[in-house]
């Protein structure tokens, strides 16, 4: 099973989906349990949902693999990203909701968490930091767009409803002056509530790579299901919904491609 897919565009533009995968080792699967198996908080079919970025030039970095194996968008060293919250780790043991994601005894040990890192975790990133370079020979810049979704409400993580449309840019330090109002500016262009920098700064990908000194611009999107898919199991994608969303996601990464070509004009 490949650990992720690639999709190279011609434009300035990545797009990093790390929660995207439904994939989970057979030898993994059979030691977790029921509520691990429905894979209740992966960012549900946002391949699909930003599909026409592909006619905007941007280049797709898919994960295949289960956030329950890793989570891509926590660093290395399983640092806190959210100091005073509730943490969902590196290797998660428990689901957003709190209930545990492996059997009696079934956790994972260091040993395993270091195999996981090697085999998943470093391929991702090698993978961004080669066509951040790649993209940065072509344009001079880059311009990387980690993409999220998340259920509207999740108590234990935060209160009350999300916004619909929540920009993180780790408040302006992952980005030059302006590219975060100007996807703002975008993601307010339809009838959904948007916010920069709210509960979500952007984490891990966002905070790493985004380093405006070098040209690199990274910006976070984390949007709710109830826009564009069903928000209880199976998790359908809703075409009728999505396909409202989808111009408001083309204006937001329009806007990052103009602010860009300004920025270094
Ligand atoms: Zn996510």
């Amino acid at each position: 099973m490949k650990r992720f897919n690639l999709v190279r565009g011609d434009s300035p533009l990545l797009l990093s989906i790390p929660h995207m995968g439904t994939f989970l080792p057979p030898d993994l699967k059979h030691r977790m349990t029921p509520e691990a198996l429905r894979l209740s908080d992966t960012d549900w079919h946002v391949d699909k949902l930003y599909w026409f970025a592909q006619g905007m030039g941007a280049s797709m970095l898919m994960a295949t693999h289960s956030r329950y194996v890793i989570d891509l968008n926590r660093p290395q060293d399983d640092q806190h990203l959210y100091p005073g919250q509730v943490k969902t780790g590196l290797c998660p043991l428990e689901t957003f909701d709190g209930e545990k994601l492996y059997r009696e005894g079934e956790e994972p040990d260091d040993i395993e968490k270091l195999n996981r890192i090697v085999a998943y975790w470093q391929p991702y990133h090698e993978t961004i930091e080669a066509e951040l370079k790649r993209i940065k020979e072509r344009h001079g810049y880059a311009i990387l767009y980690d993409a999220h979704s998340i259920r509207t409400e999740v108590p234990r993580l935060f209160d009350g409803k999300l916004w619909d449309l929540n920009l993180g840019t780790a408040h302006n330090k992952t980005c030059g002056a302006g590219m975060g109002e100007a996807a703002l500016a975008a993601a307010a262009s339809g009838s959904y509530s948007s916010i920069l920098n709210g509960r979500f700064v952007g984490g891990h990908i966002t905070r790493n790579y985004g380093q405006p000194e070098k040209n690199i611009h990274a910006i976070q999107m984390e949007l709710t299901w109830g826009n564009y898919m069903d928000e209880t199991s199976p998790y359908l994608y809703r075409p009728d919904k999505a396909e409202k969303l989808q111009p408001v996601l083309r204006n937001v990464l329009q806007a990052l491609l103009d602010w860009g070509r300004q920025a270094y004009a």
